[in-house]
């Protein structure tokens, strides 16, 4: 974690910062002498909507998808888990995703592959040195791509890069991940990070707690919202994030029945009381 450290101070003070309309030259293609070189001994951090186009492309669960392909690393700086790609105990470190002939998941692969060679800062994320998003360029030793002469816009590449799913998604997490309550250094429980967990990152698991609990007894969720979230992961992780604002932060974004409220209100009197 130190080394990303020091690379995002080097990213904020001394790396030309590229806009939307900005132009670089590189082309990645099967040609290139470098091909698959820099799928292996790579940090990824894997975002909720990668794991669930991951574990769909892979058809299986995502409690398997995390546990045959992430690791959890454990920092106490860190106010909430991440998520990494696993690479493979072989000497290159590989993905567990390439293949002879390039990325095996590539319709699906992660928001992080696609974005190579582009990097983003965001305000929120140091709001101390960054005062409005902006993207740079990585280049890694290893990679060629940047011997081309092709130009592309920093937009032509998001474009072609079928970024805008994945920056949708992306916004949604980030109300979570950069809401007020982190920014203002709070710590949440084992119980609500262990929900954080489950929500952005093992979304099967979050659809058991919905459908095989008293889930829908306590909360008032209209039938169209609960039959659109039943069989549709993205629908099921935006509904998460409404459901992590609500428990983590408390804030007003579903509504707990009245029958359920009174109940609580009256063993709450019926405690204070007692007392
Ligand atoms: S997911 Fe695909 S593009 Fe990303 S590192 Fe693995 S093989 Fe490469
Ligand atoms: S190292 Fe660069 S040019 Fe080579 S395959 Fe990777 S992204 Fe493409």
């Amino acid at each position: 974690m130190r080394e990303i450290e020091n690379l995002k101070e080097a990213i904020l003070k001394e790396y030309p910062r590229l806009d939307i309309d900005s132009e670089f030259e590189f082309k990645c293609h099967p040609g290139v002498a470098c091909f698959n070189d820099c799928c292996g001994d790579v940090n990824i951090f894997l975002t909720p909507y990668d794991i669930i186009r991951l574990k769909n492309r892979l058809g299986i669960t995502s409690e398997d998808f995390l546990k045959k392909h992430t690791l959890t690393p454990f920092d106490k700086n860190l106010p909430y888990p991440i998520v990494l790609l696993q690479m493979q105990e072989n000497e290159k470190k590989s993905c567990p995703f390439v293949g002879e002939t390039g990325c095996q998941v590539y319709e699906d692969r992660p928001w992080a592959c696609r974005m190579y060679p582009l990097g983003l800062a965001s305000p929120a994320e140091d709001n101390k040195q960054v005062d409005k998003e902006f993207y740079f360029l990585l280049k890694e030793s290893v990679c060629k791509g940047f011997d081309s002469d092709r130009k592309i816009t920093v937009s032509g590449w998001l474009k072609d890069q079928g970024i805008e799913d994945y920056n949708e998604m992306g916004e949604y997490f980030k109300d979570i991940t950069l809401s007020k309550f982190f920014q203002d250094e709070k710590n949440l429980t084992p119980k609500k990070l262990e929900m954080f967990f489950t929500v952005c990152y093992n979304i099967d698991m979050f659809h058991k707690f919905l459908f095989e609990s008293s889930f829908f007894d306590k909360f008032e969720i209209d039938d169209a919202t609960k039959a659109k979230i039943k069989d549709d992961d993205v629908e099921l992780l935006k509904f998460g994030y409404q459901w992590l604002r609500f428990a983590l932060f408390g804030e007003n974004t579903i509504t707990v029945k009245g029958d359920v409220l009174q109940a609580k209100k009256t063993e709450l009197d019926q405690q204070k009381k007692q007392s």
